[in-house]
């Protein structure tokens, strides 16, 4: 997997020394949803066989990723089929890294997704991937110790960064990824902060089923799920959406790729703003057009998205405020004069979580323990 940095080149072991089957997910992955549950739930809710689902239980609870939680009072099926399961407490933990241009937060969190501690600290500027790599550690080392937990319960580090944190670097996520396992005895694992956003989202979706999502904060970036898997592209750099030229001869250079007359210079939330959305509302006739100038920027780079990929649930994830429909409104009028009338799409936006990023980085590491595809 490009951006993905094991410790040691091979693809590392989970849990006590080994990869999990996709029939062990599936279990871990049922009772997250579900919640605690008896063996004769677990095969009818993943479809695993009987005797598989004994064993498969039997060696899960082994190796630490479940518990028994109790017995059925008054089991629904007499005979062996009475006690309850539920994941273990604190195993396996990971850390989620979200370093933004303007700000770094590190959760601690589980197989619930659940945020057990967060940790906040201003981004330096940084003139290397192994500066990258100090910062990072120094935030997962405060976010174990603000958790409380047991460093050996943490499997692993996930990092989200916006591909030009460094602008030089060709090759950013590798760089830092090698950069964090010099130092740290755990699977580390390094790729765009927007896939981590999608794969959060896959997360709390629990499906497969194609979407993008577009996440707007000092940047915009884009993350692509198609069929359960997020899209990285040849050379690691798919979803470089917000450096589209949409506006081409455009004074003025973009703050973080440099050149000049990407859609960031027009959309980003210093410049789509609750200020700006409010003064529009109240009818100002220069509001009203620079947030039109601005939605059709966004909906000239998400008619590309849509007519290339035909993905047709995409998401816009932004903190807009009150009035943000307005902005929604614009960007969908416009779509409608770029994208083809027979090609399908929903663009949805989506109030943007801070959380998510880091719960999502995370989960770059757990997604090893999951399947969703139950039935
Ligand atoms: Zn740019």
């Amino acid at each position: 997997m490009n951006g993905a940095v094991p410790p040691s080149g091979a693809d590392p072991p989970v849990g006590p020394g080994r990869a999990l089957s996709e029939n062990e997910r599936k279990i871990l992955t049922a009772i997250g949803i579900h919640g605690p549950r008896t063996k004769r739930d677990i095969c009818r809710q993943t479809s695993i066989a009987w005797a598989t689902a004994v064993k498969l239980v039997g060696r899960l609870v082994g190796d630490g990723f479940l518990r028994q939680v109790g017995i059925l009072e008054q089991p629904r099926v007499q005979g062996p089929d009475s006690t309850v399961f539920d994941l273990a407490s604190d195993y396996p933990l990971a850390v989620g890294v979200d370093v933004e241009y303007a700000n770094t937060r590190a959760i601690v969190t589980d197989l619930r997704g659940g945020v057990r501690s967060a940790h906040l600290a201003p981004t330096p500027r940084f003139s290397d991937a192994r500066r990258v790599a100090e910062h990072t550690s120094r935030v997962v080392d405060a976010a174990i110790a603000a958790a409380d937990v047991d460093s050996a319960r943490v499997v692993g580090v996930g990092v989200g960064l916006p591909r030009f944190l460094i602008r030089d670097d060709p090759d950013l996520f590798a760089s830092v990824g090698a950069s964090i396992a010099a130092t740290r005895n755990s699977r580390i694992v390094v790729d765009d902060v927007a896939r981590a956003y999608a794969l959060a989202m896959e997360f709390e979706r629990r499906s497969h089923a194609s979407f993008a999502v577009v996440t707007i904060r000092s940047g915009v970036g884009l993350g692509l799920s198609v069929d359960g898997r997020l899209f990285r592209g040849d050379s690691n750099h798919a979803g470089l959406l917000g450096h589209m030229v949409v506006r081409p001869g455009t004074t003025g250079s973009c703050p973080h790729c440099g050149r000049s007359g990407c859609l960031e210079q027009f959309v980003n939330d210093t410049l789509v703003t609750a200020e700006l959305l409010e003064a529009a509302a109240s009818g100002a006739p220069d509001a009203t057009a620079e947030l039109a100038d601005r939605a059709d920027a966004l909906a000239h780079a998400l008619s590309f998205l849509i007519m290339v990929t035909n993905i047709t649930e995409i998401f816009v994830a932004a903190q807009l405020g009150e009035y943000g429909y307005l902005f929604a409104d614009a960007v969908r009028s416009a779509l409608s004069r770029y994208v083809a009338p027979f090609v399908p799409c929903r663009v949805e936006f989506v109030p943007l979580s801070a959380d998510r990023f880091a719960l999502g980085a995370a989960f770059f590491v757990l997604r090893d323990y999951f399947n969703y595809e139950l039935e």
